[in-house]
């Protein structure tokens, strides 16, 4: 019962406007129905096939939870991706926004709710859109937002970034600062569409420190189910 335990410790130090993703990669369908019955509304994975896995093997327990994709998409795997995840908060290219909303139509689902993955001085992960790339950062981000509001079949609902892994937790924070004005700017453009609802950072070592800085949304696998043998 530790995870039951470790889940409901945190729902209760973490502030009710801010919704706890789940990390559920590499735990087993056991950890997760624990987690569940302990109240987890929300399900992190990062990748498709054991999304589909876990939802099968989960049956109507899984129809009660919102599920997130939080690891890379392939491109390949994206309509597979349409049909598990309630939300991707990973989508790191207009060209990935435009596949996805070219599968969501062709399978004339509802429009699905998408989160830009922005890489702001992570060296862990190339994932993401980052200032690396995109100079200037800001008014690029602002350009492809309005490119990909004209995108129908996905509805842009907010920011997500892994930012700097490990280390002192404080070295997130200039990070989540610069993401958290970036999707107030994001915000303020307000163009059709689009709803700048979620702010999605932090982890088990960043999240109160995400918090601080404005998020509500924070991603949690170790401070639920304990060290992780592998990645
Ligand atoms: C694994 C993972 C998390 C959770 O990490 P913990 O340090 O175990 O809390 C959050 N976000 C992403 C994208 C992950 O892959």
């Amino acid at each position: 019962m530790q995870i039951a335990a470790n889940y409901i410790r945190l729902r209760e130090e973490i502030p009710d406007h801010v919704t706890i993703v789940v990390a559920a990669k590499t735990r087993s369908v056991e950890d997760i129905v624990e987690v569940i019955d302990a109240g987890a509304t929300d399900i992190g994975e990062n990748y498709v096939q054991e999304a589909e896995l876990m939802r099968n093997r989960l049956a109507e327990k899984a129809k009660a939870i919102r599920w997130h994709m939080i690891g890379h998409l392939q491109t390949n795997k994206i309509s597979r991706a349409i049909e598990v995840f309630d939300v991707v908060q990973t989508v790191d290219s207009m060209k990935k926004a435009a596949a996805l909303d070219r599968r969501v139509e062709r399978a004339q689902k509802e429009a699905l709710s998408v989160f830009i993955e922005i890489n702001i001085g992570s060296e862990f992960t190339k994932a993401g859109i980052g200032p690396d790339e995109h100079e200037p950062f800001e008014p690029y981000m602002e350009r492809l937002v309005n490119e990909m509001s004209e995108l129908s079949h996905i509805r842009i609902e907010g920011l997500m970034t892994v930012g700097p892994r490990g280390g002192d937790p404080e070295s997130s924070r200039p990070y989540f600062k610069r993401t958290r004005k970036l999707f107030e700017r994001l915000a303020a453009l307000d163009p059709p569409n689009v709803r700048m609802l979620y702010l999605s950072m932090g982890m088990t070592n960043s999240y109160q420190i995400a918090i601080e800085e404005g998020a509500n949304i924070v991603r949690i696998g170790t401070a639920v189910f304990g060290p992780r043998l592998c990645n």
